[in-house]
């Protein structure tokens, strides 16, 4: 493939199987390992050159398409948010964390046959204003900009169905309000780009100490 010819082309990275062996206990070491033996190149009339593609290579390639915002896009059949998919739950905001996916919620994606065209239009929906979806009856997409943004975020989407799970076993669990989820991902925002230091009296991003 020429210079010319990649530029017509993107790189789909399956990640979902480096990610399954990181939330069943194995190190991930570096995003290098898998990268390029899990990735197909592929088309965006769905050819491919190299390794055969995902069965869901069109939603990969629809989001990437749709979303200018990121680069990556991870699928997982993962337990936990799995489990809640499986009940059609979109997850709300019973714990500040949500907002990492970028709203007050982390809908899910009505079920659709897998592969097709209808499953990604319906994960587009889903994923409008978010990085971070659940799939009717199937699993999980997270987005970044980054390998690591995706991974990362999708560690953190496990570890809050896990705990969204746990906490269903006891009731329906309180929802923090709209103007409290608007907060605090105001707070992420600051906090992750390290803006600082903070206005006198504030103190709530950390920064080193000056000698
Ligand atoms: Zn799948």
């Amino acid at each position: 493939m020429n210079k010319k010819e990649i530029e017509f082309y993107r790189l789909t990275v399956i990640l979902s199987i480096i990610f399954l062996n990181y939330v069943n206990g194995a190190e991930v070491n570096s995003w290098e390992c898998g990268k390029f033996e899990s990735a197909s190149i592929i088309g965006s009339d769905g050819t491919y050159l190299g390794k055969r593609p995902s069965s869901e290579w069109r939603f990969h390639r629809d989001i990437l398409k749709y979303r200018s915002d990121i680069n990556v896009v991870l699928h997982s059949h993962s337990l936990n948010a799995t489990s809640l998919a499986i009940h059609h739950k979109t997850i709300p905001a019973f714990h500040y964390m949500v907002g990492l996916a970028g709203g007050n919620n982390i809908r899910c994606a009505k079920y659709e046959t897998f592969g097709t065209q209808a499953l990604s239009d319906a994960a587009i929906i889903a994923l409008k204003d978010r990085l971070a979806c659940l799939l009717g009856q199937h699993g999980m997409i997270c987005l970044g900009k980054t390998f690591e943004e995706a991974f990362n975020l999708a560690t953190e989407l496990e570890t809050l169905s896990k705990i969204y799970v746990k906490a269903l076993s006891i009731g329906d669990t309180p929802v923090l309000s709209d103007e409290e989820m608007v907060k605090v991902i105001d707070q992420m925002k600051r906090m992750s780009y390290g803006k600082g230091p903070e206005p006198e009296g504030s103190n709530d991003i950390a920064r080193p100490k000056n000698d």
